[in-house]
């Protein structure tokens, strides 16, 4: 970025980096007006226990529904988010949605009574000095008990002020809320942190789980991550998972619960609805969901 260089350094603009300056100037402002539109929706995946084929947690995923460009993924805003900050606003629009729309299905379907629901964090959040009030006063507000709330962090989020966030995660701990490790395996991986941090569960990047199966490495690394867990006393979810074969792979290597295309691509409300109104079974009683057509 221009301004990174400082004062005193010119940079010349060609035609083409100013049409790039001022779309993302349109970006930054679309997002601040969003953020006070409420044009945000949620999407949900289901993660599922391997053996049972239960729907046990589902992924909270954010998509921003724009006035023009319609449907806007995570990729294309939440980096920009970040960068101004308005991801603290709005992750905390995300997690006040998040456990209200939870709160709600416990009172209205009996398959959602032990569901969590696992909202994604960003680095400024967790930063945020009001983040604790933050969740309590969402678990508060929606009247949610903190076991039936998982947060993913990353490991890079760990990697600096170590001690701060230590206290932050014990935190979390003493409202029963959950946590796991995001993408692991793409991150530091200095494994000696992994005892410091309260952690519950390691997420294998799905970079890894689709690689699994042509690369002997790949399932290596897999297999390393699950006996990982398993030492740690942690537990281990898959995620990117598109066939049946890397489901039978995975059940092989201990792998207990994944998500991924082949069980179902994030969903609409309504269409969770409709799963959650038919019961906690996900993959006996379903076909798998072809992502093209949801
Ligand atoms: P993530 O947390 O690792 O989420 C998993 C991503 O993988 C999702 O992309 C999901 O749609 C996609 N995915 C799931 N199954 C498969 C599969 O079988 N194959 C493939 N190729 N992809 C699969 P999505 O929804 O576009 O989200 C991308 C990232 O954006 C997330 O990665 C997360 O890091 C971030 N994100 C999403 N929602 C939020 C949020 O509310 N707050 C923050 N801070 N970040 C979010
Ligand atoms: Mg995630
Ligand atoms: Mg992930
Ligand atoms: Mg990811």
């Amino acid at each position: 970025r221009a301004k990174s260089l400082g004062k005193g350094c010119f940079v010349v603009f060609s035609p083409e980096m100013h049409a790039q300056t001022l779309s993302l100037l349109k970006l930054e402002r679309d997002l601040r007006s969003a953020v006070d539109r409420q044009e945000f929706v949620l999407y949900y995946q289901p993660i599922i226990d391997l053996q049972s084929g239960d729907l046990t947690d589902v992924e909270v995923l954010v998509r921003w529904q724009h006035p023009d460009r319609g449907l806007v993924m995570p990729s294309e805003f939440i980096p920009l988010a970040e960068e101004t900050g308005l991801i603290v606003e709005i992750g905390q629009w995300v997690l006040q949605e998040a456990c209200q729309t939870l709160r709600d299905y416990q009172q209205q379907f009996a398959s959602a009574t032990e569901l969590k629901f696992s909202v994604n964090l960003s680095s400024e959040q967790l930063q945020d000095p009001n983040f604790i009030q933050t969740v309590d006063r969402v678990l508060s507000q929606s009247g949610l008990d903190g076991r039936y709330l998982k947060l993913e962090l990353t490991e890079s989020m760990l990697m600096s002020h170590e001690e701060k966030h230590i206290k932050t995660l014990q935190q979390l701990r003493d409202r029963s809320i959950t946590i796991s490790l995001d993408d692991f395996g793409t991150g530091y991986s200095s494994l000696s942190y992994l005892y410091r941090f309260p952690l519950d569960t390691l997420k294998i990047d799905q970079s890894f789980v689709s690689r699994m199966i042509s690369e002997p490495k790949d399932a290596e690394i897999v297999n390393t991550i699950i006996s990982l867990a398993r030492t740690l006393n942690m537990d281990v979810i898959a995620e990117g998972i598109e066939t049946e074969e890397e489901v039978l792979h995975l059940k092989k290597l201990g792998c207990e619960r994944g998500q991924g295309y082949w069980f179902s691509p994030p969903m609409s409300q309504e269409k969770l609805e409709e799963h959650l109104q038919a019961g906690p079974q996900w993959f006996v009683q379903q076909q798998p969901m072809n992502p093209n057509f949801s």
